[in-house]
């Protein structure tokens, strides 16, 4: 999208982050040199390999860009696509350092690409490859249990993170932690219940606490909750495929529009999203999807009359020359930069409210920290405390039922409560909860400050005026 679609005048991805940042600290009262300390990413590393597949040496050229190492280990997903490179990976780290600080997740921030189709090699060549960068990385410890641990992005997921915990594994045989060298790896391989999910249920949770409170709701020019709310979503992979399933079976939200590669599919009853990812799994396309209309023209559809945009596929989609156009009034970013800085002040201007990438779709870094965690301390969450839980639980119970008995008052549980209540929280349920509460505190620090300083204007300079001054903090305590 960046190079062909984008007008000349925007500015680059990592361009377009540091005008936003920039924009934030304009706010705060940095002591000097620290804006430009916080700012500046501290290095990137390009590796070109060399892999013999289908009878020739092919070249690939890879990044591991760090941005701030003012904690450690520094985290990031690793990205598959042919656009990557430098300034792309640089603005996705530096949005990792402030994500990071934003839901207090206690992390840097880095980032990494591959150059690759990865729809162009079959799995085994994709594996050959996989390891062959993991070495490259590993060997100069950007790939690291205690320093550098990449993730799931876009064109990867949990079959790359195991072969990456297992290639590192095979270099650190004597190391206990090596399995937190790495995040949303497979439950078989050191992974944790909920992380494929993540970054959607995270924009699920970003919704509902953005709709528990009724003045953010009418800032958007909305009323009500997320019930009935039209949400077109761009991009049915991972980000955007959980989070419209979550939005549309579990809040009662319509998605009436989903823009994929090749165009778009309609529907204003609500398009079965389930139905949709397995027609766009098998036939590779959201073409003749049944019960719904498709659109050649996919972009057109960001400009569809809605409630919410969720755009959930790649950077730079809504830009200077498409943003006056945006006719929701409420976005919620769950890929990393949809919106160009030119394309912000264009919707700042207009009133729509924009839930930014770095809050968004924090899900994802949020559960590979508890992965992280659960790697580094051996032992499935709840597995000591489950059943002790469901043991105290059941006393409470039993006691009421004996005194209703003893004193004949007739009481009975509703039903359903005396399972729910006696089921100890499992490592997926301690997960959400986690999560939620993640969510809502990172909404509430960041809407504090664009409630009590209206000069800010909008929730993405208020969330990195949180982070910022959260990176600064850490540095001051530091005595940097
Ligand atoms: P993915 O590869 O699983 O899915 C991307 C989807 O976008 C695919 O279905 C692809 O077909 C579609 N797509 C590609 N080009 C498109 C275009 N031009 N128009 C419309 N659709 C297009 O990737 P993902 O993991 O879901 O990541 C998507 C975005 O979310 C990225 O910006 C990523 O950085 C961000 N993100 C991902 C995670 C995560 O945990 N996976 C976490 C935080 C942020």
């Amino acid at each position: 999208m960046k190079d062909a679609a984008m007008p000349p005048q925007e500015p680059s991805f990592r361009e377009s982050v540091d005008l936003m940042f920039t924009r934030a600290v304009r706010f705060m009262d940095l002591p000097p040199g620290l804006e430009e300390k916080i700012r500046v990413c501290n290095a990137t590393y390009t590796v070109r390999f060399g892999v013999r597949l289908r009878g020739a040496i092919h070249t690939f050229t890879g990044y591991r860009s760090v941005h701030s190492e003012h904690l450690e280990p520094v985290k990031g997903g690793i990205r598959y696509a042919m656009a990557v490179d430098q300034d792309e990976v640089e603005a996705l780290a530096a949005l990792m350092t402030y994500k990071c600080a934003l839901v207090e997740v206690p992390f840097g921030g880095s980032k990494g690409g591959l150059r690759i189709d990865p729809r162009a090699w079959d799995e085994h060549e994709l594996e050959r490859i996989t390891r062959r960068f993991t070495y490259e990385l590993a060997k100069r410890d950007l790939i690291h249990p205690a320093q550098n641990v990449p993730a799931p992005d876009m064109g990867t997921g949990e079959r790359e993170m195991a072969w990456i915990a297992d290639a590192y594994r095979r270099m650190n045989t004597t190391d206990i932690n090596a399995n937190a060298c790495v995040t949303g790896k497979p439950l078989s391989a050191g992974g944790i219940h909920g992380r494929v999910e993540a970054t959607g249920r995270g924009l699920q949770y970003a919704l509902r606490e953005f709709f528990r409170h009724p003045e953010d709701v009418e800032r958007a020019r909305l009323a009500g909750g997320l019930e009935g709310k039209r949400i077109v979503v761009q991009g049915l992979g991972n980000v955007g495929y959980h989070a419209a399933k979550f939005l549309s079976e579990e809040d009662g939200a319509l998605i009436v529009g989903i823009v994929e590669r090749d165009g778009a599919i309609w529907s204003d009853e609500g398009i079965r999203v389930e139905e949709a990812k397995q027609w766009l799994m098998r036939t590779g396309s959201l073409r003749d999807c049944p019960g719904t209309k498709f659109h050649e023209e996919g972009a057109a559809v960001l400009e569809a009359e809605c409630d919410i945009l969720l755009p959930a596929a790649l950077e730079g989609v809504v830009h200077r020359d498409n943003a006056a156009r945006i006719r929701a009034p409420l976005i919620i970013e769950g890929a990393n930069g949809p919106v160009t800085a030119g394309a912000d002040e264009i919707l700042r201007d207009k009133g729509t409210v924009v839930i930014p990438d770095m809050y968004a779709n924090a899900g994802g870094v949020t559960v590979s920290y508890f992965e992280w965690v659960k790697n580094l301390s051996h032992i499935r969450f709840g597995r000591m405390q489950r059943r002790a839980e469901e043991a105290e639980h059941l006393l409470l119970v039993r006691e009421l039922e004996r005194l209703s008995e003893d004193r004949g008052l007739g009481w009975t549980l509703s039903p359903g409560f005396k399972d729910q209540y006696l089921r100890g929280a499992g490592e997926l349920e301690l997960v959400r909860s986690g999560l939620d509460d993640t969510m809502r505190t990172a909404y509430q620090s960041m809407r504090e400050v664009w409630h009590d300083k209206p000069e800010v204007g909008d929730l993405r300079t208020a969330a990195y005026l949180v982070a910022i001054g959260r990176v600064a903090e850490s540095y001051r305590a530091k005595g940097l």
